[in-house]
């Protein structure tokens, strides 16, 4: 029998695992793949972005709230779970920007960030991890350090010498990183607005939009989940303090979403099985009878 295929997708915060590559997550799923999502940090000092749920947050405080939105997230999209139990950085704003608070998330060194999430993996095998590219997907600290502890605990989950009291050495086989927000991406679904005379939510987003060099480039892999785009949103809408059901996210009508752009994408960052590029799989080069 072949080891059944498992994928572990760490994120920085609670909301993140449903707004990238929730849908290919939900397809895997959908095809009995195990996915387990890790979340680095509560989430504790995230604003509250919808005004509809101030008052449970003013009763029950914001980490609660998140909890118990992170645990209907994760039954939606029909993952396991699992929090690292680090202390939300906050975005820093201002110039010259805030030091991070002290202990958070962003604040410690990368050798007290590993040990958590090395466990997590030896415990759970995953073939296929995803995170982060080193700029964090976009720049908070706490997507920067998912990122650096995501790919150090990669390395010292296969080295037999690193925390041997934390499990038996496992070697994950491809690392990929999200890259569902590129400007493709979001340029192909504001000009399908423009041309249907619909309003597009991009506008200002598109004029904000810092072109990196590098970035057109850097998709090698794009997993078609067209058909799980309503999963996605409804895992995102229960992160109810986070999303408001009227913001630019749902805008967009699913049909322009699914023909004009109906893959979510990702970067392969390491692999250590041969495979080719580009893919449409996570799993290329891993299924039974691929060598
Ligand atoms: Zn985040």
């Amino acid at each position: 029998m072949a080891d059944p295929l498992r994928l572990m997708a760490v994120h920085a915060h609670p909301d993140d695992e449903s707004s990238k590559g929730a849908a290919a997550i939900a397809r895997y799923v959908s095809e009995g793949v195990d996915v387990m999502v890790v979340t680095c940090t509560g989430g504790e000092r995230g604003d509250v972005l919808n005004p509809a749920a101030q008052a449970e947050v003013d009763e029950r405080g914001l980490a609660a709230v998140r909890r118990d939105e992170m645990a209907r997230a994760a039954k939606v999209l029909g993952v396991r779970h699992a929090w690292l139990g680090f202390e939300d950085s906050g975005f820093p704003e201002g110039d010259p920007r805030p030091p991070l608070p002290a202990g958070c998330f962003g604040d410690l060194p990368v050798a007290d960030t590993i040990a958590p999430l090395v466990e997590q993996i030896r415990a759970f095998r995953p073939q296929v991890v995803t995170t982060y590219d080193e700029n964090g997907g976009y720049p908070h600290p706490d997507h920067i350090r998912t990122h650096e502890t995501t790919m150090a605990a990669v390395d010292a989950a296969a080295d037999a010498a690193a925390f041997p009291e934390l499990g038996e050495p496992w070697q994950v086989s491809k690392v990929y990183y999200n890259q569902t927000f590129s400007k493709a991406r979001v340029l192909a679904l504001h000009l399908a607005m423009v041309d249907a005379d619909l309003d597009s939510p991009y506008h200002d987003w598109l004029d904000r939009w810092e072109d990196r060099p590098d970035d057109i480039d850097r998709i090698t892999t794009k997993v078609p989940c067209a058909e799980w785009f309503d999963v996605r949103d409804r895992a995102l809408l229960e992160h109810r303090t986070q999303i408001d059901p009227g913001s630019m996210w749902f805008q967009v009508p699913l049909e322009f979403q699914r023909e004009v752009w109906p893959t979510e994408d990702f970067e392969l960052a390491r692999s250590v099985v041969p495979t080719s590029l580009p893919e449409d799989d996570l799993f290329a080069g891993l299924r039974e009878g691929q060598s």
